[in-house]
């Protein structure tokens, strides 16, 4: 596995719609296993191909320590709203507040290319929801109400030490 290079917001490559995988070769399997270490590397819980500069239907997310394939994923229902504040990796420093489903129910194939069906609530959904949309070569920026904000980049220590005290306690 390999840390890939995260294209942020101006690369014209994250504007771009992307394609359909067709076969999973090793070489996307491989891209796959690259996206889940750029993610954690980085913090983030969720990354989509076109952000690390391929043009292919795949998307990668971990809201909760359970990793989540996306192959070809498809929105097949939506319910209800959420307004919340949401960030990228390809907008380093920012935020800002967008409103998405508090539920979808996502169809898509996985590493493997099986077919499943996956429902999502709160930042799961929302998670989907952005995804989804780098693959069609939209940013979230365009959907903030408001502007976008400054955030302090520092999650991870963040949680390094909420971890330590969870072991003290
Ligand atoms: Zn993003």
């Amino acid at each position: 596995m390999a840390l890939r290079t995260i294209r942020t917001i101006g690369d014209d490559i994250l504007t771009k719609k992307c394609k359909e995988v067709k076969d999973m070769t090793p070489r996307m399997q491989t891209l796959v296993d690259d996206m889940f270490e750029t993610m954690y590397e980085t913090g983030g819980v969720g990354l989509a191909a076109p952000q690390v500069g391929v043009l292919r239907r795949i998307v990668v997310i971990d809201v909760d320590d359970h990793p989540i394939t996306l192959v070809n994923p498809v929105i097949t229902e939506t319910s209800g709203e959420q307004t919340g504040s949401e960030g990228c990796l390809s907008v380093p420093g920012k935020a800002g507040e967008v409103t998405r489903p508090m539920k979808v129910t996502v169809r898509a194939f996985d590493r493997e290319m099986n077919e499943f069906t996956l429902e999502g609530e709160e930042l799961l959904a929302r998670a989907i929801c952005h995804e989804l949309d780098h693959l069609e070569g939209k940013l979230y920026v365009d959907l903030v109400e408001g502007d976008l904000y400054d955030v302090a980049a520092e999650p991870e220590e963040d949680e390094e030490e909420s971890e330590e005290e969870a072991e003290e306690n």
